[in-house]
């Protein structure tokens, strides 16, 4: 594994990739300061980046304010035209693009590929979705007016984006509010600055305009506070923990900003003992293994009905055993490295508690072996409700299985989470999928589907999982303000 991820570095024909620097008010910079970006997988540096400090941002919010009048001018299709031509360079560039995501971040070289496409298809839904911010008109309730509302552009967005999908959740949020007629300034996570930096060479190829998007790198407080504090920062979107979302909540109350956060999930993933057991294995290892378990969308709790317990925990481990875990550069890799230390050191401290209350723990791997970021994919069994994983989001490849014996019970189980972000339920039964499909407490629900997210849909939490939805036609209303206009005295 060593030298792995630099051998590939060196190969990239985009050297510029790996500069480092980040995009202010349309200059490229170096930095005074640098931070070293690592390879989860093996520790070693394999680049550096700037290390921006406030004054920067405080440089690219001016500037992004001094952008805003021409981009909001613009007509959507010029916007658009924009969009079309970044995700057609990020498609362009997807392999070098893959290279850069699984080199910082870890991920199997398949996912990060698909995660490209999946970027790269939030700027034609938002190319589209933009021309389409319709206003409306109201039925008047005054003689001789005329009532309409109309959506206009928010102001200057400032996005902090997680490192699990480096790039995706810059676009998903990026290409909506740019669509919206918002300039928007992105935060990159410190351990995946790369990624987001080559997003940024690519939509200054794609013509988009000096101080219309801005990536701006370094430490999160210090380039946080800016963006909290300025009112010129009109709309501020998160992805990431809680516990951060919460505090950034908190910081954006002194400038009333709009404030959109797709925090943590928890979700519960119910078999029902009349389904397909093979189809809900495969299921479950999609919905609990994808990303190496570092997703938002991961299922946390796999609630199985008694009449297939036994046969389902067998099935699933059998299913564990044949996943591969190494360098995610390495062919047919299906579990890499965790990005961070702490989640992975997070995953031991969730199976050792479990273990301790009385869960089974299997695991046919030796993932800690090749690396401290490593954690081997492992089967939790006979989870109850007071162990740690079944109360906290786990984020890694450790999945909890939980037997259950009614519908009742398992929809309040279920449902006593204060996460509300995804659920997965299968059943052959379309009454019991409808019963559910109202009850269950969350954003997003997948009936006998492990695999539901893309540009179309409205991705976003209940409870403590987060406020507002970003993708589908709802995800403009982040970046957008309603302006009512009464046009009275018209009879006259
Ligand atoms: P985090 O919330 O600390 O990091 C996410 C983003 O927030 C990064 O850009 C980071 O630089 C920034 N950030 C961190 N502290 C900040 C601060 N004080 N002010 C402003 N920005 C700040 O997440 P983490 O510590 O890297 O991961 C911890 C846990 O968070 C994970 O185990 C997982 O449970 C959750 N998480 C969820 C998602 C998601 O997709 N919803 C993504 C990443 C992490």
């Amino acid at each position: 594994m060593a030298g792995l991820a630099t051998k590939h570095l060196n190969n990239l024909h985009r050297r510029d990739f790996l500069a480092g620097a980040a995009l202010i008010d349309g200059r490229w910079i170096a930095g005074e300061q640098r931070d070293v970006v690592v390879d989860p997988a093996t520790g070693e540096e394999i680049a550096d980046a700037a290390r921006c400090s406030g004054v920067d941002m405080n440089r690219a919010i001016a500037a992004a304010e001094r952008s805003f009048a021409a981009w909001r001018e613009l007509l959507p299709a010029n916007r658009a035209a924009m969009l079309r031509s970044w995700a057609s360079l990020m498609l362009g560039h997807l392999e070098e693009l893959a290279i850069l995501v699984t080199s910082e971040q870890g991920k199997p070289l398949a996912e990060a590929r698909q995660e490209i496409a999946y970027g790269a298809g939030f700027l034609e839904w938002f190319a589209a979705e933009g021309e389409r911010a319709y206003g409306e008109t109201i039925p008047s309730h005054k003689l001789g007016s005329i009532l309409q509302v109309r959506m206009q552009p928010i102001g200057v967005a400032a996005a902090i984006t997680p490192w699990n999908f480096p790039i995706a959740m810059i676009t998903r949020k990026a290409g909506c509010a740019l669509a919206a007629g918002c300039p928007v300034i992105v935060k990159p996570a410190p351990e995946t600055p790369l990624s987001a930096l080559a997003l940024a060479r690519l939509a200054e190829e794609a013509g988009v305009p000096r101080g219309v998007f801005q990536v701006v790198t370094g430490d999160p407080v210090e380039l946080s506070t800016p963006l909290l504090r300025d009112t010129r920062i009109r709309a501020l979107s998160f992805t990431g923990s809680t516990e951060v979302g919460r505090f950034l909540l908190q910081g954006a109350a002194d400038t009333i900003k709009k404030v959109s956060l797709e925090l943590g999930g928890h979700a519960p993933f119910i078999v029902f003992d009349d389904v397909d057991l093979e189809k809900a294995v495969k299921g479950a290892v999609a919905a609990k293994f994808a990303t190496s378990g570092q997703d938002c969308l991961a299922a946390n709790r796999i609630y199985v009905q008694g009449g297939i317990y036994n046969a389902f925990v067998e099935a699933f481990a059998a299913a564990i055993a044949q996943l591969k875990v190494g360098h995610g550069l390495e062919p047919e890799v299906d579990i890499g490295p965790m990005t961070k230390l702490s989640v992975a050191n997070k995953c031991s401290g969730q199976i050792y508690d479990a273990v301790k209350k009385g869960a089974r723990a299997f695991s046919a791997h030796r993932g800690a072996s090749l690396g401290p970021n490593f954690v081997a994919p492992t089967l939790l069994s006979d989870v109850t409700d007071d162990m740690l994983i079944a109360r906290e989001e786990t984020f890694g490849p450790i999945a909890a299985v939980l037997p259950f014996g009614s519908e009742e019970e398992v929809i309040a189980r279920a449902n006593a989470n204060e996460m509300g972000l995804a659920g997965y339920v299968y059943t052959d039964s379309l009454r019991r999928a409808l019963r559910l499909s109202e009850q269950i407490e969350c954003g997003m629900l997948g009936i006998n589907t492990a695999s539901f997210t893309g540009p179309p849909i409205p991705f976003g939490g209940w409870k403590q999982s987060g406020l507002g939805r970003e993708g589908s036609r709802h995800g403009l209303a982040e970046y957008m303000e309603l302006k009512y206009v009464c046009f009275g005295d018209l009879l006259a």
